[in-house]
This record gives C-alpha cells, sequence and structure tokens, in this order.
C-alpha cells in the first residue's frame, strides 16, 4: 500500500514530487512510500520553447526540460518510480484507491492526478462524474478538467496543474502541483501546517 501515487510527469506532477521529496528528512516522512507513474508521452511541455519561465534559461526546449527534471526526481530516492504506463481507472474504496493501468495495478491511500487536460481524461474509468469543460482554455479549444475544490476532488483524491482547470502556462501549472504536496505534508503533520525549504 502506498501513502501517495503522483500520476503524471510534467510540470505539476514533477513539482509535488519534489517538495514532497525534499522534505523527505522530517520524522512524519520516514514512514510515507511515495510512488510515481511518470507517463510523459503526453506532456504539453514537449513542444513548448521556453522563453518565460522563471529559474529557466531561455530558449530551453521543453522535451528537454521534461527529461531533465524527471531524472532528477528519480536521483533524490524517495520517490519510487514505477511502470510509465497510463491510468486506465481510479477505484474510491473506503479509505484508499486502486489505481489500475493495462499491466499493473496499485493500491494507495492518496492520489493526485497531475494528467493533463486532454478530452481523453474523461474516459478514464472511475472520474467520468468529475469530468468537466476546462475553463482556462482558449476559445474554440476543448479541453477537459475534474471538479475540484482547493485542488481536492475527494477525501485523498486530488489535482494539480492543467487537470485542476489551472491556465496553461508551466509556472502556475507547478505551482499547483507544490499546493498539493504542502497540503499533504500539512494532512501527514496531524493537521498542523507544515512546507519545507532548505538554508
Ligand atoms: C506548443 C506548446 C507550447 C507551450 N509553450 C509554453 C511556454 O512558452 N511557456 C509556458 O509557461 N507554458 C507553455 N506551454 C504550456 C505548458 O506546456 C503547460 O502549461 C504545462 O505542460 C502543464 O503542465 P501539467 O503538468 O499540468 O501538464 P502536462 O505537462 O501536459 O503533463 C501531463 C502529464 O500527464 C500524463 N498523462 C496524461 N494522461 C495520462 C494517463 N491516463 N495516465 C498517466 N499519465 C497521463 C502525460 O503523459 C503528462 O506527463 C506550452 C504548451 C504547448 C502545447
Amino acid at each position: 500500500m502506498f501513502d501517495l501515487l503522483i500520476v503524471g510527469a510534467g510540470p505539476a506532477a514533477v513539482s509535488c514530487g519534489m517538495v514532497l521529496s525534499s522534505a523527505q528528512g522530517k520524522a512524519y516522512m520516514e514512514t510515507k512510500k511515495i510512488g510515481m507513474i511518470a507517463h510523459s508521452k503526453a506532456s504539453d511541455l514537449k513542444g513548448a520553447i521556453l522563453n518565460n519561465l522563471y529559474g529557466v534559461q531561455a530558449n530551453t526546449k521543453g522535451k528537454d526540460l521534461l527529461e531533465q527534471e524527471i531524472e532528477n526526481l528519480s536521483k533524490s530516492g524517495k520517490i519510487e518510480q514505477l511502470s510509465p504506463e497510463a491510468i486506465t481507472e481510479v477505484v474510491a474504496k473506503d479509505d484508499y484507491y486502486e489505481l489500475k493501468t493495462e499491466n499493473n495495478a496499485y493500491e494507495t491511500k492518496n492520489v493526485v492526478l497531475a494528467i493533463g487536460h486532454s478530452t481523453k481524461i474523461a474516459d478514464i474509468k472511475g472520474l467520468e462524474e468529475y469530468a468537466t469543460p476546462h475553463t482556462k482554455s482558449l476559445p474554440g479549444v476543448k479541453k477537459t478538467a475534474l471538479k475540484n475544490t482547493n485542488l481536492v476532488v475527494r477525501p485523498g483524491l486530488y489535482v494539480a496543474g492543467l487537470t485542476s482547470d489551472c491556465a496553461s502556462q508551466a509556472a502556475i501549472a507547478a505551482g499547483t502541483g507544490a499546493d498539493v504536496a504542502v497540503q499533504l505534508m500539512t494532512k501527514w503533520n496531524d493537521g498542523a501546517f507544515d512546507h519545507h525549504h532548505d538554508k
């Protein structure tokens, strides 16, 4: 049983993983088993040339950044990298979730879905009831988000990035991933607010 599975490999998923990974020295993190399904094939970042992302050199290819950041996160050691397959079903159990891919099934107490804004996310079994038209897409472009309140779809099920209905800028997507990480740290810290800074 995982404590958390992060699904996705774009700025939202990786930022969530980076914040949690950086907090691994905290007492409550010692017992936490975190996994990531870093399916990267469909990230919007792949087609980007970045000239407006804080901390990133001008003219950086989104494809290169994507690969580099997944590799950096993998090296951190705290996040177990699982087979990077697309998820096909999210089954809500009483107090945990079962995530299914074509070849695997995983049990987890918490899930972060950072799976972009393709209309295909409405076809993932178990998510149909939460699918809603994305409200921050350009006119005429059909995209999908998952209904949420402050990034929470239902207890233990979080969304980040484009899936949460945020605007399509990498900095905004990354920010929502970091926000979910802080929400989880606070939850695991018995509800007392927590975040993590290194000095
Ligand atoms: C052509 C183009 C140019 C852009 N240029 C810029 C720019 O200059 N500056 C800027 O700030 N932003 C730019 N963007 C926007 C930026 O790429 C997005 O805002 C950002 O990638 C959103 O991050 P995300 O993590 O929410 O989603 P994504 O990066 O789209 O990541 C979603 C992840 O979910 C995975 N996934 C999807 N379905 C499943 C599934 N069923 N199971 C498991 N995983 C799944 C995908 O493979 C992917 O890894 C550009 C976008 C495009 C398309």
